[in-house]
């Protein structure tokens, strides 16, 4: 492709065929691409291999002018250019990791109209000087990847993507387009303010993964219940089981060996080389259950890994998308399922932390509380999980634990009520535990000692027994109806929300916790 020219340059498909040898346009693409050769602004939120790339390349191709790629990643430049260049694309990179003399080549063939796309780092994009320059050509468009960069609320803020607004005073003409994998609410609004993106289209696609069945439990017998999900679903096949600490990774993947299980850990706090050989194994050997923490699984691309365990949430529904989503890259059925209680929801609020300790704390705990509303949905899991990342999800997808046995609720309210009045009536300095065990009228050492035995709540919930009642006071603080205080252990505070219900302002309605791993599978053995 010496001459672009030479391009058939009004359809999408042609470009897609001849330049890249591919067949078809995955999800949304064509319609990006459309749009955007239209001369329309874009913001795609598409997964990691989504397929983000064609979506501003193909239009540069399309479009008269150079395609410019603000890029913050100097080794993505690099790749992107080289595979460009091989099939073809006239594509360059200004960025530090070239010298001065390459560097005028490349502005020399910008500024001579060689070249179909040009990745920039940020701050090189807003210099007055390249201002100056860009202005003198005729520009294909403006392709911002990576745009959470933008966002305070994305885990990745980059300042120098803050000035990328002024593309849109200094080129409004030119049509932007910006792309990202980090796609929660909060964030994609803020890129959207951020860049002055406010009138582009959202194109959010790419996040289901139909073959991925998603199941969550509530924590009753831990480790048994991993062990059963894994002997029972997935003896011999491969699969990662995250864990929150080191120390919980060594514990696990120790339960497993000694079951039988080929079981290897894998966190931060071994050495590289082991880590490495245990990698290795997994990777290559056949049916190895990898034991870990999130340090696990960047890059790792095993086609058949047919299960992903959580024994505790993740942080957000973003981590909780991708860590689940290692699992099927083949197509094949695969699963998801994982497992939680109050006390792993006490132990997160407390390693993000107050304000005082962490400015992304209000942050943090936000995204926090969308997974506790995705754990505890009554609805499609799937399609809870899919309108989070803003895309619009079609019927119930009948291939997730609430479609497969749809959750039974019952009016909480009266329960609630108890259950907040139990908080109140000792001073809101008690767990979880000790609250169920007054509810459910347990005369314990500890309630003699504090003579909570003589409070009016005490036994006032015995018809619900005491896993009920920790069922309940796990769902009032996923619903927000309750606070866990992060300073104390664990301690269950009142907030406005839970005054409401007091004052029988709202109702409460709560799920039947299933019992048991068995029950929430069509296909289990008996
Ligand atoms: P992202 O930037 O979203 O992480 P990429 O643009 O790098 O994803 O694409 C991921 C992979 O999928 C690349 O190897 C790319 O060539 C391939 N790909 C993208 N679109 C298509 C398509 N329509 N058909 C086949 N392969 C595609
Ligand atoms: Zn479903």
């Amino acid at each position: 492709l010496s001459n672009r020219s030479a391009l058939p340059c009004d359809d999408p498909l042609e470009v897609l065929r001849t330049v890249y040898g591919y067949h078809a346009f995955q999800g949304r693409q064509e319609e990006v691409i459309r749009h955007v050769v239209a001369g329309n602004d874009a913001l795609v939120l598409m997964p990691t291999g989504g397929g983000k790339s064609l979506c501003y390349q193909i239009p540069s191709l399309m479009r008269p002018g150079t395609g410019i790629v603000v890029s913050p990643l100097i080794a993505l430049m690099q790749d992107q250019v080289q595979s460009l260049t091989q099939m073809g694309v006239r594509a360059a990179f200004l960025n530090s990791s070239i010298g001065p003399a390459q560097q005028r080549e490349v502005e020399s063939r910008l500024r001579q109209g060689g070249l179909d796309l040009l990745y920039v780092a940020p701050e090189r994009l807003v210099t007055p000087v390249f201002q100056e320059l860009l202005r003198s050509l005729p520009i294909a468009l403006f392709a911002i990847d990576e745009a959470h960069c933008v966002s305070q609320w994305g885990h990745d803020f980059r300042p120098e993507y803050t000035q990328l607004s002024l593309l849109h005073r200094l080129f409004p003409q030119v049509p932007r387009i910006a792309l990202t994998a980090t796609a929660d609410g909060p964030t994609r609004r803020d890129i959207a303010e951020q860049l002055q993106l406010q009138n582009a289209s959202v194109f959010s696609t790419g996040f289901d993964r139909p073959n991925i069945s998603y199941t969550v439990v509530p924590k009753s017998r831990g480790a048994d219940q991993l062990l059963e999900f894994i002997t029972r679903r997935h003896r011999g096949e491969a699969g990662i089981v995250y864990r929150i600490s080191r120390n919980k990774v060594e514990e696990t993947a120790s339960l497993l060996q000694e079951h039988g299980l080929a079981a290897l850990p894998y966190h931060a706090g071994m050495t590289a080389i082991q880590r490495a050989h245990n990698q290795e194994r997994f990777m290559r050997g056949e049916g190895v259950v990898m034991v870990a923490t999130v340090a696990f699984g960047m890059g790792v691309d095993k086609p058949n890994v047919r299960f992903v365990a959580h024994m505790e949430p993740p942080r957000s529904l973003e981590a909780y998308h991708q860590e689940t989503g290692r699992a099927g890259r083949d197509g094949l059925p695969a699963e998801a399922f994982l497992t939680y209680g109050l006390a792993d929801v006490v132990m997160l609020r407390k390693m993000i932390g107050s304000a005082q300790e962490n400015p992304r704390a209000h942050v943090e705990h936000n995204k926090l509380d969308a997974l506790l509303g995705f754990l505890e949905t009554t609805e499609c899991r799937r399609n809870a999980l899919l309108c989070y990342f803003g895309e619009t999800p079609p019927a119930p997808c009948g291939n997730c634990d609430t479609c497969i046995t749809p959750p039974h609720t019952w009016d909480g309210t009266v329960a609630a009520q108890k259950a907040l009045s139990a908080v109140y009536r000792t001073g809101q300095r008690f767990g979880v535990a000790h609250l169920a065990d007054i509810l459910a009228g347990k005369l314990t050492r500890r309630v003699s000692d504090h003579r909570h035995n003589e409070l009016k709540t005490f036994g006032c919930g015995k018809e619900l027994g005491k896993d009920m009642w920790k069922s309940v006071f796990r769902q009032l603080v996923a619903q927000g109806l309750l606070d866990v205080d992060m300073e104390g252990h664990g301690s269950l505070l009142l907030n406005r929300h839970s005054w409401e219900v007091l004052r029988a302002e709202r109702g409460v309605r709560l799920r039947k916790d299933t019992a048991d791993t068995r029950s929430t599978h069509r296909n289990a053995s008996p």
